[in-house]
């Protein structure tokens, strides 16, 4: 029997004083797949987001993690048992804590294995020996990387990104990209990783699915998505790219 997917999404909707902003989503992340779900300013991206986190309620819709249903007409997962890992453009690491501890505050279980998950988080991050440094004494980069490492460590069936490398400098970005592609992917997890920048969808997607004005207009892999756009929107969206 093939397994269910890791998340799939059917036909979410959500309003606004009676906007349509999410209008009619549906979307399937096998896991180990890395989905963008990529379009401009305002389209409904975070909405959609907020809404599988289950932080916002959609109108009409369903949501299913590993075939069980956690958002639906008769029943509502709360978002903490979700088994979803999350992170954002403003990553909030908590000042007052160490590295150490920032990274092992959501697990679990014993202080050996704690420490044991926390370790080895630390390496797939390239920040082995930053364990007892705060917050303030790290990079935006290395930052960034500890709250990747916080969200991967009690092993979210799937992790959603919001633009998660918009704060960050130019020049650090493509290699931030990368390491944090190779984690999630060493990890194994599920990731739906929202931009509104086609260069980041096409570095680093399995699929990509392009919205527009609340819906999804076109997805497939980056090659299909980029060489034959849906339309000519689609097309002039791609097209800024260098
Ligand atoms: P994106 O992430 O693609 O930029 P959003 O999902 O944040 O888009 O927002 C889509 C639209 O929905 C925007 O016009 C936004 O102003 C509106 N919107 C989002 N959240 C709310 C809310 N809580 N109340 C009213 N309007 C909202
Ligand atoms: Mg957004």
């Amino acid at each position: 029997m093939t397994p269910a997917p890791r998340l799939e999404v059917q036909s979410l909707t959500r309003s606004f004083g009676g906007k349509p902003v999410v209008d009619g989503v549906s979307l399937t992340i096998a896991a180990g797949q890395v989905t963008c779900l990529l379009g401009p300013s305002g389209c409904g991206k975070s909405t959609t987001l907020r809404m599988i986190a289950g932080v916002e309620l959609p109108d009409t819709g369903r949501i299913l993690i590993d075939g069980a249903e956690v958002c639906g007409p008769s029943h509502i997962t709360p978002p903490e048992a979700r088994g979803i890992g999350m992170m954002f453009q403003d990553f909030a690491l908590f000042p007052h804590l160490t590295v150490a501890q920032n990274v092992g505050f959501g697990l679990k279980g014993d202080r050996v294995s704690r420490a044991a998950r926390v370790g080895e988080l630390l390496e797939r991050v390239n920040l082995t020996g930053y364990g007892d440094k705060h917050p303030h004494q790290l990079s935006g980069g290395e930052q960034q990387r500890v709250a990747l490492a916080r969200a991967l460590a009690p092993r979210p069936r799937l992790m959603l990104m919001d633009e998660p490398f918009s704060g960050l400098d130019n020049r650090l970005r493509d290699g931030i990209r990368d390491t944090t592609l190779a984690v999630l992917k060493e990890e194994g997890a599920a990731v739906l990783l929202v931009t509104h920048e086609p260069d980041e969808a096409l570095r680093m997607a399995d699929e990509i699915a392009l919205m527009r004005g609340g819906r999804i207009v076109q997805s497939g892999s980056p090659y299909h998505v980029y060489m034959k756009p849906a339309d000519k929107a689609a097309a002039a969206f791609f097209s800024d790219i260098n």
